[in-house]
C-alpha cells in the first residue's frame, strides 16, 4: 500500500481525506511526529496548498499531500476564499466564520456560492502535482443541520439537494470540493504510472 504524509491539523479534514483515499495509507503529521502550524501566505487556495506540502516534504521527504480549500460567496465577491478559516478573525472559530457570512448576506437574494479545494501532492522523488476540486451551492438563510464543519451548515448543496449540514459523510464526501480535486489527482497519478 502506498503511504502518503497528509500535511494537516484539521481533524475533519484528515477524516474526510482518509475516507477518500481507501487505497492510500494516509499518515498525519502526528503520526511522524511533526509539530507544525505553516503559515499561509499566499493569495490562492493552490498556492498555500503548495506551501503546505513542500514545507512538510522538505521536512520528511516522504509523499506528502496538502490540501488548501475555502468557500466562496458570488455576492461577496468571491469572499472569504483563502480568509475561510479566519474570516471572523479568530482562526478556527466555525461558529463566528458563518455568522459573519449570514450577516453579510442579510437582505441579498443571490447567495450562490461554492466550496473550493486545491490539492497538491509531492511524490517521494519530488514531482508536483495540482489539482483543484469544486461543488456549487448557495448560502443559506440559517443554520440547517449540524453535521460536517466550517461552513457546512449554511451551505445548501445543488448536487444533494440538501445542506452539507444534514448530509450524512458518505453523502458529502461523494460530491466534495474535495473528492473532486482528489479524483483528478487519481488521474494525473494514472497517466504517471
Ligand atoms: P484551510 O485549513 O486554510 O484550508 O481552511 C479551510 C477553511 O475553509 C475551514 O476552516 C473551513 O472554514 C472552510 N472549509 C474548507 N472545506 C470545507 C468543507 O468541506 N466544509 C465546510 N467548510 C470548509
Amino acid at each position: 500500500m502506498k503511504r502518503l504524509v497528509l500535511a494537516s491539523n484539521n481533524k475533519h479534514k484528515v477524516a474526510e481525506i482518509k475516507a477518500i483515499l481507501s487505497d492510500y495509507e494516509v499518515l498525519t503529521l502526528n503520526d511522524v511526529g511533526i509539530d507544525v502550524d505553516v503559515e499561509e501566505t499566499g493569495t490562492t487556495f493552490s498556492e498555500n496548498a503548495y506551501i503546505k506540502a513542500k514545507t512538510i516534504y522538505d521536512m520528511i521527504g516522504m509523499a506528502t499531500i496538502a490540501d488548501d480549500s475555502g468557500l466562496m460567496v458570488e455576492a461577496l465577491g468571491g469572499a472569504p476564499g483563502v480568509y475561510s478559516a479566519r474570516y471572523a478573525g479568530e482562526h478556527g472559530n466555525d461558529h463566528a466564520n458563518n455568522l459573519k457570512v449570514l450577516r453579510e448576506l442579510d437582505g441579498v437574494e443571490m447567495r450562490d456560492a461554492k466550496f473550493v479545494s486545491a490539492i497538491v501532492m509531492i511524490d517521494s522523488d519530488g514531482a508536483v502535482y495540482s489539482v483543484i476540486g469544486e461543488t456549487k451551492g448557495k448560502i443559506l438563510l440559517d443554520y440547517d443541520g449540524e453535521g460536517g464543519f466550517g461552513y457546512d451548515p449554511i451551505f445548501y448543496s445543488y448536487e444533494l439537494n440538501k445542506s452539507f449540514g444534514r448530509a450524512t459523510p458518505e453523502e458529502k464526501n461523494s460530491v466534495s470540493h474535495r473528492r473532486k480535486a482528489l479524483d483528478n489527482l487519481a488521474i494525473l497519478l494514472i497517466k504517471k504510472n
